[in-house]
Parts: C-alpha cells; structure tokens; sequence
C-alpha cells in the first residue's frame, strides 16, 4: 500500500481498486501491517487468503432493523449568508452506533456466538483480537459454531477423507 513517495502509504477510494467500504477498511488493515513493518525496518509477510464469502454462504439468522441516524441541516433559507458547513456530520454516540452495522466482509468479528453455541465447551476463547482456539478432541463435528456462524469464518473439513 506504499505510494511511490516512500513513507507515504494510500487505500480506499484514492487507489484504483473496487470502492466499496469493505474494500477500503480491508485496504486500512493492509497499509497497518506494511506501515508497521516499515517502521520497523522489517518485511510484513500477509497469511494465505480465505475463500470468498459470497451472500449464499452467510449464515444471517438474526438481522437488526436500524433507522438511519439524521444528521443536523442548516435550513435552506439561511444557507446563502455563509460558508458555513450545511450538514453537521454525526456526533461521537451516533457515529458510534452506526459504525455497529456489519458490512458482512466474511471475517471472525468475535461475536462469541460459536464460542456460546458449543455443546462440548471446545472452543476457548483468546482474548480480544486473538479470536479462538478449536479443541479438535473435544470437538465432535457438531458443525452448531458452523451454522450459526453468521459471517462463514468457521469451514466444516472432512477428516482423513470420511
Ligand atoms: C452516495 C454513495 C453511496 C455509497 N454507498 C455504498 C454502499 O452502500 N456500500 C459500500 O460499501 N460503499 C458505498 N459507497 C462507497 C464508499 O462510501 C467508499 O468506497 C468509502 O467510503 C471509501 O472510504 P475511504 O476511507 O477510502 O474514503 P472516504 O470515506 O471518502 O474518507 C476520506 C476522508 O478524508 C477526508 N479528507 C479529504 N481530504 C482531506 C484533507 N486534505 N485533509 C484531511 N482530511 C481530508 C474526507 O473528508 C473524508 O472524511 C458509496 C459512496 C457514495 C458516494
Ligand atoms: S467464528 Fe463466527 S460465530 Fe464464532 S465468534 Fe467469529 S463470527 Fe462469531
Ligand atoms: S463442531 Fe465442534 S467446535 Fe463446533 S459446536 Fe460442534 S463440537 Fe463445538
């Protein structure tokens, strides 16, 4: 996500690339990564990429109807005596709640609805950012964390070809 300027790091909607706001907020994690290697003086090597999660493989059994919050106008009839800014942007709280709404990116957002779903207590959690860790032992490929899982983070492997 370097920029030809060095040091100067760019994504979003400033790159040739789809502009949607997964794509830009995917872009954001990237350039953190490369930026902090950068000021490390070291490499950042990325993980192997998942699949893509299309719309059939999401699991959304429960949904939230949230209204829009509305942002504050200057009235019509007053915005020719300056140049004041007509739309007020949304304050901390608003912003806030409305940063909530999932963009279904197909990523662990740590719900904790595997964690809770699990009949064999299996799944244990890591501490916030670190996700989990799956007990193969314990687990007895119920595939309850699967279904449930509304953003398709979890994959049901077959084990030694069965
Ligand atoms: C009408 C509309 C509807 C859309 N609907 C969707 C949708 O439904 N789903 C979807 O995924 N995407 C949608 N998009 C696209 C999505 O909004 C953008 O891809 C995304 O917001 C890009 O994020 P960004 O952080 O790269 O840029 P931006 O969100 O544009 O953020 C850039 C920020 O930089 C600030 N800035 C600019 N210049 C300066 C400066 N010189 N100094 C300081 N700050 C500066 C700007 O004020 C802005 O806050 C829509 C876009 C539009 C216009
Ligand atoms: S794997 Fe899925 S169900 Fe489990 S915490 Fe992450 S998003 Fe939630
Ligand atoms: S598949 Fe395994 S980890 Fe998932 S809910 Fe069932 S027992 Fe727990």
């Amino acid at each position: 996500m370097q920029t030809g300027a060095e040091g100067i790091f760019a994504g979003g909607d400033m790159v040739p690339s789809e502009r949607t706001v997964t794509a830009a907020v995917g872009h954001g994690k990237k350039a953190a990564h490369y930026i902090d290697a950068w000021l490390r003086n070291s490499k950042y090597t990325s993980s192997p990429k998942h699949d893509l999660v299309g719309f059939e493989k999401l699991h959304i059994w429960y949904q939230t109807d949230a209204d829009q919050k509305q942002q504050d106008h200057v009235p019509a009839l007053l915005r020719t005596e300056n140049f004041s800014e007509i739309v007020a942007g949304l304050n901390t709280a608003d912003a806030a709640f409305e940063a909530q709404r999932c963009f279904s990116c197909g990523n662990c957002f740590e719900c904790d609805g595997c964690y809770g779903a699990c009949p064999e207590n299996a799944i244990t959690k890591l501490g916030p950012g670190n996700r989990y860790r799956y007990e193969y032992d314990l687990c007895t490929g119920c595939a309850v964390c699967f279904e449930q899982c509304p953003c398709h983070a979890i994959e049901m492997v077959k084990e030694n070809g069965e």
